[in-house]
């Protein structure tokens, strides 16, 4: 950046207020960050006139220990006599001890303006990371490796009628186990979570939702038995194992954020360096934030939080959804389901059983394990009979459904 008051003086060939500016400029700024582009900016004029050979005027001192402020002020006097490059670069060194003090307090004001400046950039980012989604499953699938899914095209049977599939956001970025290993690629720390086409989530959901409400009493029978001990007769739901561990990665690293910071106030490591660490770390806490943002709010059921579900649990079932030809809407499905974890080799519903359920997105509150059930190829071709418009698949699976309530 170059002032306009230099870009004056260099126009008008003024080059004693050029040396005057020159002279306070180290005073002002002793970094010389601020004064370096209207520097270099003379330089490059080579007919401007303002560098002169140098002379030998106050004998320049190589001890440090002697750069005191009388000196300063004597070579500065110097330096409009006889403004050369050599006195200058001598000028830089002395002012980084004469005002050693000031050049600490201006490097603290720049980070923390820095810090500033990121901040609101860094909260647009955190509000983006919640899936606002019109699509359901959008909405509802959460990779194991914490990230949403993406939606996809998978097949267009005509003009009219298109099914879709799911991915994990990773894997968009990473590519899937099997592309990349018929890519040659290593497969190292790449998610595994499967694909999962539209027609499999449509077929489990109906399956899961069956298996809770078509036997209202026997529903409140089982979870009585479990619910009814409390605490202690429950399992805790494994995503409070998996968020555990991205808040201890994420504790690390704004531990080395602050470590970092504390460097760089030290002057302990370059300007350079640390804008580099910096950006490094940053976006690492910024990806594991977003992951933290997919568990929302869940968290370890208390005694409070079990004999909570029973009872609305009871209520439901008092008056349970009824489908209509034998098939959940997806305003059902919406509601009573908070969320559906995708993991390599299973799924975990976790319900909402409550008849105040609104589908809040984002909550999935303190789920505990309740039963799990086997989507079957038999279930998956009666569900494509019922819906003829997708063309079947050949691609029938058992799949795993681990149910939380
Ligand atoms: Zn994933």
């Amino acid at each position: 950046m170059v002032h306009e008051a230099v870009k004056t003086c260099v126009v008008e060939r003024d080059i004693e207020r050029l040396k005057y500016i020159f002279v306070d400029c180290l005073d002002v700024d002793p970094t010389f960050e601020k004064y370096k582009g209207d520097y270099e900016y003379c330089m490059n004029d080579s007919g401007l006139g303002l560098f002169e050979k140098h002379v030998e005027l106050t004998p320049m001192r190589k001890e440090k220990i002697s750069w005191d402020i009388s000196y300063w002020n004597s070579i500065k006097m110097d330096l409009i006599e006889n403004f050369s490059t050599k006195r200058f670069q001598h000028m830089r060194e002395v002012a980084k001890v004469v005002h050693a003090e000031k050049i600490e307090r201006l490097l603290r004001e720049r980070e923390q303006k820095l810090i500033e400046e990121k901040r609101p950039q860094m909260e647009k980012c955190r509000k983006n990371k919640g899936v606002h989604s019109d699509d359901l499953w959008r909405r509802k699938l959460r990779c194991q490796c914490g990230h949403a899914f993406a939606k996809t095209r998978w097949h267009s049977k005509s003009r009219d009628f298109t099914t879709y599939t799911y991915k994990c956001y990773d894997q968009t970025r990473t590519g899937t186990i099997s592309a990349r290993l018929k890519n040659g690629l290593s497969i190292e720390g790449v998610c595994r979570a499967p694909l999962v086409q539209d027609w499999k989530i449509h077929t489990m959901a109906q399956k899961v939702l069956h298996a809770v409400f078509d036997d209202p009493e026997g529903t409140v029978r089982s979870a009585a038995d479990m619910l009814g001990c409390g605490t202690a007769g429950v399992e805790q739901a494994e995503v409070l194992r998996d968020k555990s561990i991205i808040e201890e990665k994420l504790k690390k690293e704004q531990g080395r954020y602050e470590t970092l910071l504390d460097m760089r106030m030290n002057n302990e490591i370059p300007r350079e360096v640390f804008g580099r660490k910096q950006q490094e770390v940053e976006k690492k806490i910024a990806e594991l934030e977003q992951q933290m943002m997919q568990y929302g709010d869940v968290k370890p059921a208390t005694e409070a939080d079990v004999s909570g579900k029973l009872e609305n649990l009871r209520r439901l079932m008092g008056q349970p959804p009824v489908p209509e030809d034998e098939e959940f809407s997806e305003e059902d499905i919406d509601k009573y389901v908070f969320g559906v974890r995708v993991y390599e080799d299973r799924f975990e519903w976790l319900l909402n059983l409550s008849p105040e359920a609104r589908g809040e997105l984002d909550d999935a509150g303190s789920p505990v394990y309740f039963t799990k059930l086997t989507v079957t190829p038999d279930d998956e071709r009666a569900w494509f009979r019922m819906h003829p418009q997708w063309s079947k698949s050949n691609k029938y699976a058992e799949l795993e459904a681990w149910i939380y309530i």
